[in-house]
């Protein structure tokens, strides 16, 4: 005769009690652009939104491509609904940050029309757990030599700790010659930029515009 085991019991009585469990996205609301206009966590993953006003400048310049590094090589991905990248494939967003992401987690982005003629782009990922890393990273776009990562493990730091390592790595990446130098093909990198355009000397915003 079957019988609930001890384990299923307590396993049973623990799912009654589980955090975020009634976890809603009401797209239109003020609630939702605050919650979640940086990152915020849901049960297991993050969940990011970003709201596209037609029209209007939001102040930022307009993103170009995304760039992905993929059979050994860099390829633009197609502009699309639905964008997932698998963990620590390196990616860049032209225009928006100045180096490329290499997450252990993978990460989705999902691109919606709202009703009142806004888009908004949802992006998920992964809580960062202990010992999950973020990586800020500058390849040779000419022959893919590598030249530069700075490393933070994001699951220790939080997502603070994060944005201040993005800077970090990208002052040591731009403070020296020789890190942008390849040194296999000679090819001399552009200067990086962090994802707070504010934050541009004078030298990054030029950066900026080229990649
Ligand atoms: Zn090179």
């Amino acid at each position: 005769m079957a019988v609930l085991s001890k384990e299923s019991y307590a396993l049973m009585r623990q799912c009654l009690n589980l955090p975020a469990a009634l976890a809603a996205v009401e797209l239109l609301s003020n609630e939702a652009e605050l919650r979640y206009g940086s990152f915020y966590p849901v049960g297991d993953m993050i969940v990011g939104l970003r709201y596209h006003k037609p029209g209007k400048g939001s102040g930022r310049k307009a993103f170009g491509r995304t760039l992905k590094i993929a059979d050994g090589r860099i390829i633009p991905t197609p502009y699309a609904d639905v964008n997932i990248t698998p963990s620590r494939v390196p990616h860049h967003v032209e225009h928006g940050f100045g180096y490329w992401h290499i997450n252990d987690e993978q990460e989705m982005s999902i691109r919606l029309q709202l009703e009142d003629g806004r888009r908004a782009t949802m992006l998920l990922e992964g809580f960062p757990q202990a010992g999950r890393k973020d990586r800020f990273a500058w390849y040779c776009m000419r022959c893919l030599t590598p030249l530069y990562m700075g490393e933070i493990e994001t699951g220790r730091v939080g997502l603070p700790g994060f944005w201040l390592a993005e800077e970090k790595a990208t002052l040591e990446f731009n403070a020296d010659l020789q890190l942008r130098t390849c040194r296999e093909c000679g090819w001399q990198h552009p200067l990086g930029y962090s994802w707070f355009e504010a934050h541009d000397t004078p030298e990054q915003a030029t950066a900026r515009l080229k990649w």
